[in-house]
């Protein structure tokens, strides 16, 4: 049996404990102050952390780091930044599921965009390399809490394919939401788009 904690100070500003909560129209006063669209799945390399930047400049339609939207007492109440980053170990789609599935609840999505990039870290080691060194140096056993296909890069286009292939088989990521797979190539900032929307 479990019981609701009483709220404390630090909850005054959890938005389902307020007086009159009311979650539809809470979640449509969402929707309305931010213009979220695309999810950028990437690395947590400082070298990548241009990636949302670089491709709104590409995009047009895009607005990525945008600007913060205050009222008239300074509060923060929106932003006209369209792109959301996920930044993970090689931008593993593995660890973006369920930031997507919240996503799409609360703004609605059009496209989630996959990208891994050159010379990354997760390519210097092998997923049996990993869980060795964690057994050993570590007494952790490891093997049955990740997917190894998951863990390191071993090859750009096999990786790619298999995180949009993840994503656009999961439960949480619904049909109409458009699933691109880019590489980066982080020396000459260039994108090479290996899995074109639909393929
Ligand atoms: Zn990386």
């Amino acid at each position: 049996m479990t019981t609701t904690p009483e709220p404390t100070d630090l909850d005054a500003f959890v938005y389902s404990r307020q007086p009159g909560y009311d979650e539809t129209a809470t979640r449509a006063a969402f929707a309305g102050a931010v213009p979220l669209r695309t999810i950028v799945i990437f690395c947590y390399d400082p070298r990548a952390a241009a990636i949302p930047t670089q491709l709104a400049e590409l995009w047009p339609d895009e607005i990525y780091p945008g600007d913060l939207i205050l009222d008239d007492h300074g509060n923060k109440v929106g932003s006209t930044a369209t792109i959301f980053p996920i930044v993970v170990a090689g931008g593993r789609a593995t660890d973006a599921l369920r930031s997507i599935t919240i996503g799409h609840h609360l703004f609605g999505l059009q496209r989630v965009v996959v990208v891994h990039h050159t010379n990354c870290g997760t390519s210097s080691f092998t997923p049996r390399g990993l869980l060795e060194a964690y057994r050993t140096e570590e007494g952790i056993d490891l093997s049955n809490m990740y997917s190894s296909d998951s863990l390191a890069i071993g090859h750009l286009e096999t990786s790619l394919s298999y995180d949009v292939n993840l994503l656009r088989r999961s439960p949480g990521i619904p049909a109409s939401v458009e699933i691109i797979g880019m590489v980066f190539d982080i020396d000459r900032n260039e994108f090479t788009v290996l899995t074109p929307p639909g393929g």
